[in-house]
């Protein structure tokens, strides 16, 4: 199936405690580690500056199992595969609650900014985590970036703000109009460069680079592999998004988790080959196979790849998620040493061959599930 068909195809078509199995090649921590006032209903997507409150209180303390915080500094994204059918930040969240339009430019598509104190809360984080700065500990503070986008979408449209404004770079030296017309009598004026995802995707490092203290998980399917960008390889994509170090050498972060999101074997297979030429980019390399939408043989990745996570799909139109392809991947990982955390089992799961639906909506309390699928583990601790 060529990449277009897979996206045609596939397109078209507060935890309770519970006992976790502990693992010697791992770092395992309680499920019960999500904030009180957390938002509560947030999804794991592959996911300006008005100035707007709400919007500062909206998506920081996460409700994902694996983060202490989501950050979206850009929203709206373009659907590339399967796993995109449900998309939650589409569905559920930026459209209603932002206006933002799913899809490329030439579909019409919208992306937007967030606003500037929305985009400097990573800096107020970075300071109260300051005593886990690299330390032995298992518990670094973890932040998932970006639960409403692609961090690595090709677009190179306009950015608006929250409000639907466009927006222009404040990195890219202005322009004198007149001064390419000779004679002109015309006075000299500004000619202003439209800001592009490039350069909020170049605040963002630069962001990531100033907050030592947190650990950014960077999710994507558009920066190894992105049908409707027509890109096929990381080279097009990842490695020419990523900025560079010394010596023009694409720079290496230490507080960096690069995940490959993927559903199915034809996404595993063809994404994950992407992701292995991101080599030493990030601290880390993973999967996150969620929503999984069929079962998944891993040999092409469990040799260099540190975590996987796993969940079956949630939300009014969910997908079922059979268990033994959950367990199936708990236990190649398990045999290849590879940590692995069950996030959910979806909204509808079949378990022992009969469909079962949970209390916990997504699927996401672990006392609900099997004993042999109970696994949150985390990769070992820098350093460790
Ligand atoms: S890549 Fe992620 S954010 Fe973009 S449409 Fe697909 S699921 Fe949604």
């Amino acid at each position: 199936m060529t990449p277009a068909q897979l996206r045609h195809t596939a397109i078209t078509d507060k935890n309770s405690p519970a006992q976790i199995q502990s693992s010697n090649q791992t770092v395992v921590v309680s499920v019960a580690n999500v904030p009180d006032d957390a938002t509560g209903d947030e999804e794991t997507p592959h996911g300006g500056e008005n100035g707007d409150s709400k919007e500062r209180n909206v998506m920081a303390l996460s409700a994902i199992e694996w983060c202490k915080w989501t950050y979206n500094p850009f929203r709206g994204c373009v659907k590339t595969a399967g796993g995109c059918l449900h998309c939650y930040a589409e569905v559920n969240y930026s459209v209603k609650m932002h206006g933002i339009e799913w899809g490329t430019e030439d579909e019409g598509g919208t992306r937007k900014r967030a606003a500037l104190p929305y985009l400097k809360q990573p800096h107020r984080w970075n300071t109260e985590s300051a005593p886990a700065m690299f330390d032995k500990s298992d518990d670094r503070p973890r932040v998932f970036c970006a639960s409403l986008a692609d961090v690595f979408e090709p677009w190179s449209g306009p950015m608006l703000t929250v409000a639907g404004i466009k927006l222009f770079s404040r990195r890219t030296p202005h322009i004198l109009a007149s001064s390419s017309i000779p004679g002109s009598s015309h006075p000299p004026r500004l000619l202003q460069t439209p800001l592009t995802m490039q350069e909020c995707r170049d605040d963002l490092f630069d962001t990531i680079r100033q907050t030592p203290n947190l650990d950014w998980l960077l999710l994507s399917k558009h920066g190894f592999f992105s049908v409707p960008y027509g890109i096929e390889s990381a080279n097009d994509g990842i490695l020419k998004m990523w900025p560079k170090g010394s010596g023009q050498n694409l720079e290496h972060f230490k507080n960096v988790w690069l995940l490959c999101s993927v559903s199915d074997q034809p996404t595993h297979d063809l994404w994950t080959s992407q992701l292995f030429k991101c080599g030493n980019l990030a601290r880390l390399r993973g999967l996150s196979c969620e929503p999984l939408t069929g079962p998944i043989d891993l040999t092409l990745s469990l040799p260099w790849i540190d975590w996987v996570i796993v969940g079956g799909e949630s939300g009014p139109h969910a997908r079922i998620c059979n268990e033994v392809w959950i367990n199936d991947i708990v236990n190649q990982c398990r045999e290849a040493g590879v940590p692995v955390f069950v996030k959910q089992l979806g909204r509808i799961a079949v378990v022992d061959g009969v469909e079962r639906k949970f209390v916990h909506k997504k699927g996401g309390d672990p006392s609900e599930w099997p004993r042999r699928v109970r696994h949150r583990e985390y990769p070992k601790p820098l350093n460790a």
